[in-house]
């Protein structure tokens, strides 16, 4: 279809008008890989419909949500039995403690939790919380880590190794900016230096134990294990933020794989369903200075929203079941094999990895360890990639720095439908 008839075309013309950019969220404006970005109709399992009625299979899943599948009918019908009872109250429910109940379990680190409604929410409010229970400001975070889009946290590192963090985003203060140091992922090195030198001024460490906003990225064992020997050592707050690898990477997500408790879990994503929710908990001495226990204050219109919280319980309940992370693993694994495979075949340097339901791809000879690493990749082939796959109904991640996902309605025809689409984009890229 030419673009001239496409009604994708003619809703973004339209959508730019009274939307910036026309998108609620830059990375879906397809700015870093070019062309007119799909207008989602519907979706189901596996797959989702454009504007123009063309099928996709779906490897982004609503960035991990959706890691039952589209419109799973259990899902669909909690939350329908819900709806019909009201669609928010502003006063407790007791779904809400069920929820808890089962974060709590899932994730025993997590003795106490409080619901919020995006990750952002979810991040701000534990640096604050951890700011409010250390007395300090200072806090600490890793290059390419992404953790939501409040002040502190849009910040790269300073020209020398241990100098204040500055702005990555036109509007956030200097003067906040100066509290967040920004270092290397995976360099144990630079951690021992920061704490040796400001480690009784910094009042939390922020990582994701998987990347997954620069491409997927596996934290070191080395390395977490030194976040972890170090904050204990300086008092300081270690905050894993799971919003993404939270029951994607396993059932406890990256802390029960790694073994290594943090003090505050930021979880998201899979925990609403697909619906508006995420949460942040841990340690009770910490949860205990949130209000209206505690001076930390924090709160929301719509935290514990009961049609979100029925969402993400049924998710919840449905990602508990016998075999769910093997078998997300094992279709995760075929995808990436067959892809490398279909690489090596076309003779195109390319390297794949994946954790539970989460997993990269990368046009570079392997796979990376730090930032530094993932821009190394060749990004107008894997653009090229992109938009081969796309035309052959494979729904990939519109930009070489995210990470893919897969559902358990992924079965093996869809994996290997895919396997074969990518043969064929491997092999025009070198023609
Ligand atoms: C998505 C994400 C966030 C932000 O969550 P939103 O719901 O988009 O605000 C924070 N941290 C990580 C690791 C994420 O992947």
């Amino acid at each position: 279809m030419s673009s001239t008839q496409s009604r994708n075309q003619a809703l973004f013309e339209r959508a730019q008008r009274t939307i910036p950019g026309g998108v609620n969220s830059p990375v879906r404006a397809f700015r870093s890989v070019g062309g007119t970005p799909r207008f989602i109709e519907r979706a189901q399992g596996p797959y989702f419909w454009d504007a123009d009625g063309k099928r996709y299979i779906d490897y982004i899943g609503s960035w991990g949500p959706m890691i039952v599948g589209h419109v799973h009918p259990e899902v669909l019908e909690a939350v329908q039995r819900t709806l019909v009872k009201g669609f928010s109250f502003g006063a407790p429910t007791e779904a809400e403690i069920e929820i808890a109940e089962v974060i709590c379990k899932l994730v025993p680190s997590m003795e106490q939790v409080r619901m919020v409604s995006s990750g952002t929410e979810a991040t701000m409010s534990a640096l604050r919380l951890a700011r409010g229970f250390t007395n300090r400001s200072r806090i600490v975070k890793f290059e390419g880590c992404y953790h939501g889009h409040a002040d502190s946290l849009l910040v790269k590192a300073g020209s020398g190794l241990l100098t204040f963090g500055n702005p990555t985003s036109a509007g956030v203060p200097v003067d906040i900016a100066k509290h967040t140091t920004v270092l290397e992922y995976n360099n144990v090195a630079a951690l021992e230096e920061a704490f040796k030198a400001f480690g009784n001024e910094i009042a939390a460490v922020i990582v994701e134990p998987v990347a997954g906003n620069m491409n997927l990225v596996k934290a070191t064992p080395d390395f977490l294990n030194a976040l972890r020997r170090l904050t204990n050592e300086y008092g300081s707050v270690l905050i894993f933020d799971e919003v993404m690898c939270g029951f994607r990477v396993a059932l406890g997500g990256a802390q029960q794989l790694f073994g290594i408790t943090p003090d505050l879990t930021c979880l998201g994503k899979v925990i609403g369903g697909g619906m508006p929710a995420a949460a942040f908990g841990g340690r009770r001495d910490i949860m205990a200075h949130l209000a209206p226990t505690g001076g930390v204050y924090q709160a929301g219109t719509l935290s514990g929203n009961p049609v979100a919280v029925a969402a993400g319980l049924k998710t919840l309940e449905l990602i508990q079941a016998p075999g769910f992370y093997d078998r997300l693993s094992a279709q995760t694994t075929r995808l990436v094999r067959g892809l490398a495979d279909a690489a090596r075949e076309a003779g195109v340097p390319f390297a794949a990895d994946s954790l539970g339901g989460m997993f990269g791809l990368y046009f570079t000879q392997h796979v990376p360890g730090s930032f530094a690493d993932v821009t190394k990749s060749n990004i107008a082939r894997f653009n090229a990639f992109f938009h081969k796959m796309l035309d052959a109904g494979v729904y990939f991640a519109p930009s070489a720095y995210e990470a893919g996902f897969v559902s358990s309605t992924h079965g093996d025809d869809v994996i290997d439908e895919t396997i074969g689409a990518a043969r064929g984009a491997f092999a025009a890229l070198v023609a």
